[in-house]
């Protein structure tokens, strides 16, 4: 005779303790809203300074306009020099980056910022024009 034994039942098993709760589901959210505002008020932020750091480029003269106003005698094939100190040692750097266009020149002297150009660049080569 075949006695067939049934498995007595699985009992239930309690209900775990580690699923998200509603109070960490709101957490959750808040949090990657924060971060999110977070992260837009960066982007912002960083607008800002490139417009500002712009507008202080458009600030200064551009190389006509500075030799017409500070050198008007000057015709020297050398480029200027610096109006406030005299010296002709002027290096130029990019507004935001190492190769940015927009260049501002400046006295290796006296450090003074003197004039803005635009590098307009090729694949091949650079040259400054203004
Ligand atoms: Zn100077």
């Amino acid at each position: 005779m075949l006695c067939l034994q049934r498995n007595p039942p699985s009992k239930l098993l309690p209900p775990t303790h580690n699923a998200i709760g509603k109070n960490d589901m709101n957490l959750l959210a808040t949090l990657i809203i924060a971060v999110l505002a977070l992260a837009c008020l960066s982007d912002k932020l960083k607008q800002l300074k490139r417009e500002d750091l712009h507008s202080e480029w458009l600030g200064l003269p551009d190389l006509c306009k500075y030799k017409e106003h500070y050198q008007p005698n000057h015709n020297s094939r050398n480029g200027s020099t610096c109006c406030y100190c005299g010296s002709r040692s002027i290096r130029h750097f990019g507004l935001v980056a190492r190769n940015d266009q927009r260049r501002i020149h400046t006295c290796n002297h006296c450090n003074a910022n003197l004039y803005r150009t635009y590098r307009q660049s090729t694949s091949t080569n650079t040259h400054l024009s203004l």
